[in-house]
């Protein structure tokens, strides 16, 4: 197995006749069985574009699920999705979301169906997404817990459930998505790495948290704008999860103000570097992402760095990201006969 095993964070657009591209939360364009075999057919899309890409943990690009939060929840008893609410998520805009109304509690399998597909219809490693209890309780209006830490805390046991039946479906690595871990600094440190230590329990498969600064839709850009020059967000956040038992952390690299050598903040541990940035058209090219790719080594061993896209490529359009997959594989490609220099 070559050094510098390549992935990408999640998502991938969905085809035009599944759901309307470069929007979140886009409605489906299917309905009853032909929506189970667009799903699926879009899985097999999904794969081929990675795997021709080379990349080599692939994921199901997130094409069964209208978004990476809401549709979690939305499967789990407790929870009103007709009458939604609009609520501030991330500090940051507005979105409208489901309604906690009762006791929350898995009663069936969520992606469990969906990540055996993914099994079957690849030989290479492949990687599953999940949110992470925090961005879940901030996704969401609750009506009933009325503790943001409570709900996270029964999150977390279904989204353990979820993530073991995931992983004796086959899949290798099961990630969990903590934009959340980037805003609300105190309740990380308070409860946030707990519950995603809770969420993680008893797997033996890789395990990975990604925190990033969002996708490229304006609220985030316009956000990111008030940052400043240096963006030391991960500094609070990274020395927590260097002592957790999470075992690869997938974080922003390309194109942002983070510092790099924070990522030595995470010794010991996996690093999933952002080296596409998903916040522009402009697609990368394989010696800018070497050179990120190049940055990082300064402070991770070869063996422990996985070049990523910063994060999810859903708003952006097909033959974009598609760019931008290949991008990131002739760019891993550098980086590696540099290593062999
Ligand atoms: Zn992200």
């Amino acid at each position: 197995m070559p050094l510098l095993q390549t992935t990408i964070a999640g998502s991938l657009p969905k085809p035009s006749w599944l759901a309307p591209p470069n929007q979140l939360w886009a409605p489906w364009l299917l309905e009853g069985e032909r929506l189970t075999e667009g799903k699926r057919d879009a899985v097999r899309l999904a794969v081929a574009d990675q795997e021709s890409a080379g990349i080599d943990i692939v994921s199901d690009g997130e094409q069964t699920r209208r978004h990476f939060v809401t549709t979690f929840i939305e499967n789990l008893d407790g929870v009103d999705f007709q009458h939604r609410k609009t609520v501030r998520i991330r500090n940051r805009y507005d979105a409208d979301v489901p309604m906690v109304v009762g006791s929350v509690a898995r009663r069936h399998p969520v992606y469990v169906e969906d990540a055996k597909f993914l099994r079957s219809v690849t030989q290479r490693k492949a990687k599953y997404t999940l949110p992470g209890p925090m961005t879940m309780v901030d996704t969401l209006y609750d009506d009933h817990y009325r503790s943001r830490q409570k709900l996270a805390w029964v999150f977390a046991e279904i989204l353990n459930e979820e993530a073991l039946a995931i992983e004796a479906a086959g899949i290798d690595v099961i990630q969990f998505d903590e934009p959340a871990f980037n805003v609300y600094f105190e309740e990380v440190r308070d409860w946030g790495v707990a519950t995603l230590e809770r969420a993680v329990q008893g797997l033996r498969c890789k395990t990975a948290v990604h925190i990033c600064y969002g996708y490229g839709i304006k609220a985030n850009i316009d956000w990111k704008k008030t940052l400043g020059q240096e963006w030391r967000q991960y500094e609070q956040t990274f020395p927590l999860l260097a002592r957790s038992a999470i075992g690869q952390i997938s974080l922003e690299c390309a194109n942002s103000h983070v510092p790099i050598e924070l990522i030595a903040l995470l010794d010991g541990k996996d690093v999933l570097v952002g080296a596409v940035d998903v916040a522009t058209d402009r697609v990368e090219s394989p010696e800018e992402v070497a050179a990120t790719i190049c940055a990082a080594l300064q402070y991770v061993p070869a063996e422990c760095l996985y070049p990523c896209t910063n994060c999810g490529m859903v708003p952006l359009s097909r033959s974009v990201a598609r760019a931008k997959l290949h991008a990131l594989g002739a760019g891993v490609a550098l980086a590696r006969a540099d290593l062999r220099k």
